[in-house]
């Protein structure tokens, strides 16, 4: 039973989410221990978290946990992780997460063990599917899958969802439940960079991919230049701003700062 950050060491951080105010008011701590770490596909390690604080756990498809990964020095470094699954009655949350390479999160969740202990801060996050909307555009990479496929199954039978995701491989395709008329295109990137415009498979597509009419709404989640890029892609199509809903998860060649967003040049 290993803590991700010992007790003694989280009491004497320098730490800007000390309390939980302001944008994180409707936030709680989350006293997480590992329940299970499986393989999901080649590129994705599924973790099961159990916490007292689940039964009563509220939140929205799309949503995501901050876990305390690591620290450096006395700055605690944390990383954002999307609930795939909430089941309140067993008091567990499933979160997907993908093996990029390296970095303070991704060597926690390799080495996660069933019973080791990480602090986390949630529910967070603003995007979530638009009640609005006749249609659902939802574009990502495979670090945006989770968020995809949960907000994407808890759409109602009448809407239409379409999904373009890309994956390092056709292995790392994954099965879904949605209710709603989905149509899923699945790009591989057998090869290229992850999250660079100019191969972005994700950025080609955004110029076919079909806008059904009515209005619609645009979910643009993934490397932080892709998502601008598809942004333009889409707006340069007709596609107001207030329709779209993009969120930068990660960026190419910087590690994500201490709070679990992208970094911004200093
Ligand atoms: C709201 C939100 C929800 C998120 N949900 C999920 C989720 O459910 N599952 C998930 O896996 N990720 C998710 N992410 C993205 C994840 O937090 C980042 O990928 C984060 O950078 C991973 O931290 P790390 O410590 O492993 O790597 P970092 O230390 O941040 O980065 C180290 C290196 O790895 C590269 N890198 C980081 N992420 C990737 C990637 N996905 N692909 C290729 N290279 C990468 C960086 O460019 C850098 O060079 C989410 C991010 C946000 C903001």
């Amino acid at each position: 039973m290993t803590d991700a950050v010992p007790q003694t060491v989280v009491a004497s951080l320098d730490d800007p989410f000390a309390q939980l105010t302001g944008p994180l008011a409707e936030t709680r701590n989350l006293h997480f221990e590992v329940a299970s770490s499986t393989r999901l596909t080649p590129h994705m390690q599924r973790l099961e978290l159990t916490a007292a604080e689940l039964g009563g756990f509220r939140y929205a498809p799309g949503q995501d946990v901050m876990l305390l990964v690591a620290v450096d020095g006395r700055k605690p470094l944390r990383r954002r992780y999307t609930v795939r699954f909430h089941d309140p009655a067993r008091r567990l949350l499933t979160i997907d997460v993908v093996l990029h390479g390296d970095g303070p999160g991704e060597r926690w969740v390799r080495s996660a063990r069933p019973g080791d202990r990480i602090e986390g801060i949630g529910p967070r996050g603003k995007i979530s599917t638009n009640p609005e909307a006749d249609w659902h555009l939802f574009m990502g990479d495979e670090a945006a899958l989770p968020a995809i496929l949960a907000m994407a199954e808890s759409l109602p039978g009448a809407s239409e969802a379409t999904l373009v995701v890309e994956v390092p491989e056709a292995a790392d395709e994954q099965e879904f439940s949605p209710v709603a008329r989905t149509r899923v295109s699945w790009l591989h990137r057998l090869g290229r960079p992850a999250g660079d415009p100019a191969t972005s498979l994700l950025v080609a597509e955004a110029a076919d991919v079909e806008l059904l009419p009515g209005r619609g709404h645009a979910y643009l989640l993934g490397e932080a230049t892709v998502v601008l890029a598809l942004r333009e892609r889409l707006a340069a199509r007709g596609l107001p701003q207030d329709q779209m809903s993009p969120k930068a998860y990660w960026g190419r060649g910087r590690a994500n700062a201490g709070h679990g967003e992208p970094a911004k040049d200093a």
